[in-house]
C-alpha cells in the first residue's frame, strides 16, 4: 500500500493562537511592562482562580515550578522548615503516581524525599484507592500524596482525598494535563491542598510556557509568590531569612495565557469531538479509548488515547531505548501503530512509562493493589493486572489529538490504525 503523508504534520497537540494573545502581549510592550510584574499577570491570576474556584492563584514560570513550589510548602507545613542546603522532605517518603510524566514526582527528590509510586487503575488511569490503601497500611507514617490527573481525565479524587484524611495527610494536585475538566461538578485543580495547572506548549491552552499554584490559604499563596521572586523580606536592602527561586511568571507570557482563557471551552468542545471521532472510527476494532467515569466525571480530553485488548496484541518487545514487534494478522501494538501514524507525517506517543520502570527511579518502592509490586515480570496474568502500569504502557498509546486537525486528516489516521489489524 503506498502512502502519501500529510503535507503539514499533525502533531500530538500544539499551540493554537487566535489573535487577543497578540493584542495583550503588545500591551505588555507598549507600555513597558515587560518583566514579572503587570496587568497580564493580575488578570490571568483573578481569572484562573475565579474558574477553578480555589482561593488563590499564583501565576508562575512553568508547572514544574508550581508542583516545586506546592511541594515544598506541603513539606514546610509537615515538617518545618530546614537548614539551608536541605529539603523539606528529608529521610520522608511521598505517596506519588507512578504512571505520569515525571514533571510530577522528580520535586519531591528536589526536596529530597523519597517518592513512594502507587500503582495505577483501569477505570481513569490515574492513582489507584485501593493501592494507596495498601501504601498506608505499609508506611503509616506517609503524610503527603502527590496525584495527576492524566490525559484530562480526573482520577478518582473523591475516594483518594477520604483516604488521606483518614491518614492526616496532604494532597499536591498535579492538574497539569486536566485545567477544565470537573470531577462532581467542580473544576480538578480544587481538590488539593495544593495544586497546579500548566501552560505548556502542548497543554489545552498554553502561555508558550507557565503554570500555576492553586492555594487555599492566602498565607500559602503569599508564601509562594515570595519564593518565587527570590524571597525578599520587607527591608531597604535584600534580605533573606529563606531559600529564593526565580519562578514568576512573565507579563509577556501572561499576556499569551490571559488571551487564551477564553477559548479554553473551544479547545475542550474541539477535543472531545477528536475522541468521539476516534471511538466511533475503532469501534469494531479490538481496542479501547481512554476510559472515563461518566458519572463523576467530565474530562477535558485533552489527548485520546487507546488501549489494544490483550488477545489483539502482536508481539511487541521493548528494550531500555529500543523497541521489537513482528506484525500478525488480525493484531497489532502500539508501536506498530505508532509507526502507522509517523508514516502519515503525523504524531502520537507512547504512553507515559510508569516511573517505578525508569532508571532514575527504579530503586523507589512501588505498591499495587495486591501490595508490593517489584520483581512481578508479566505485566497482565488472566484478566489481572499485576502491574496495570506497565500493562497500559505496553497496549497503549496517544494518538494525534491536536485541535486543529481536520476530519479528513483523522478520518486517515483511523484509517492507518485499522490497517495495523488486518
Ligand atoms: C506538562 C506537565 C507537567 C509540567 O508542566 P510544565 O509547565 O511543562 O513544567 C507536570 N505534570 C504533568 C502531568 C504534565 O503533563
Amino acid at each position: 500500500m503506498t502512502i502519501t503523508p500529510f503535507e503539514e504534520k499533525v502533531y500530538l497537540s500544539s499551540p493554537t493562537m487566535h489573535g487577543e494573545e497578540l493584542k495583550y502581549m503588545q500591551e505588555a510592550y507598549e507600555t513597558n511592562w515587560m518583566s514579572t510584574v503587570g496587568a497580564n499577570i493580575n488578570e490571568v491570576e483573578r481569572l484562573i482562580s475565579e474558574k477553578i474556584g480555589c482561593g488563590y492563584a499564583v501565576a508562575l514560570s512553568s508547572g514544574t515550578a508550581a508542583l516545586h513550589l506546592a511541594i515544598k510548602i506541603a513539606g514546610e507545613r509537615l515538617y518545618g522548615q530546614p537548614r539551608v542546603g536541605h529539603g523539606t522532605l528529608e529521610g520522608h517518603k511521598v505517596f506519588a503516581s507512578d504512571m505520569t510524566f515525571d514533571a510530577t514526582v522528580n520535586p519531591i527528590a528536589y526536596e529530597g524525599g523519597e517518592a513512594v509510586f502507587i500503582d495505577t487503575e483501569y477505570d481513569t488511569w490515574n492513582m489507584d484507592p485501593v493501592a494507596l490503601e495498601k501504601a498506608f497500611e505499609m508506611y503509616p507514617d506517609v503524610r503527603l500524596v502527590v496525584v495527576a490527573h492524566l490525559y484530562g481525565t480526573p482520577g478518582k479524587i473523591g475516594e483518594i482525598r477520604r483516604i488521606c484524611d483518614e491518614h492526616g495527610a496532604l494532597i499536591v494536585e498535579d492538574a497539569a494535563e486536566s485545567f477544565g475538566a470537573t470531577y462532581k461538578g467542580s473544576q480538578t485543580g480544587i481538590f488539593g491542598d495544593y495544586s497546579i495547572i500548566s501552560f505548556n506548549g502542548n497543554k489545552i491552552i498554553t502561555g508558550s510556557s507557565g503554570g500555576m499554584i492553586l492555594c487555599r490559604k492566602k498565607e500559602d499563596a503569599d508564601k509562594a509568590r515570595k519564593w518565587s521572586t527570590q524571597s525578599r523580606e520587607a527591608a531597604p536592602w535584600y534580605q533573606h531569612e529563606e531559600l529564593g527561586y526565580n519562578y514568576r511568571m512573565s507579563n509577556v507570557i501572561a499576556g499569551v495565557v490571559r488571551g487564551q482563557i477564553p477559548y479554553l471551552e473551544e479547545h475542550i468542545a474541539q477535543k472531545k469531538a477528536i475522541y468521539e471521532r476516534y471511538k466511533t472510527g475503532f469501534a469494531d476494532l479490538p481496542v479501547e479509548m481512554n476510559p472515563f467515569d461518566a458519572e463523576t466525571s467530565e474530562p477535558n480530553f485533552w489527548l485520546s488515547c487507546m488501549l489494544i485488548k490483550p488477545e489483539a496484541m502482536c508481539r511487541q518487545v521493548r528494550g531500555e531505548k529500543d523497541v521489537l514487534y513482528i506484525s500478525e494478522p488480525g493484531k497489532s501494538c502500539p508501536s506498530e501503530i505508532l509507526d502507522a501514524i509517523a508514516a502519515l507525517n503525523a504524531e502520537g506517543r507512547p504512553i507515559w512509562k510508569p516511573m517505578h520502570l525508569q532508571p532514575i527511579y527504579r530503586m523507589n518502592p512501588f505498591i499495587t493493589a495486591s501490595g508490593n509490586g517489584r520483581g512481578g515480570t508479566n505485566a497482565y496474568i488472566e484478566g489481572e493486572a499485576a502491574d496495570v502500569g506497565l500493562d497500559i504502557f505496553e497496549r497503549g498509546l496517544c494518538l494525534p489529538s491536536d485541535n486543529k486537525m481536520t476530519a479528513e486528516q483523522q478520518d486517515r489516521i483511523i484509517e492507518a490504525v485499522r490497517e495495523c489489524f488486518k
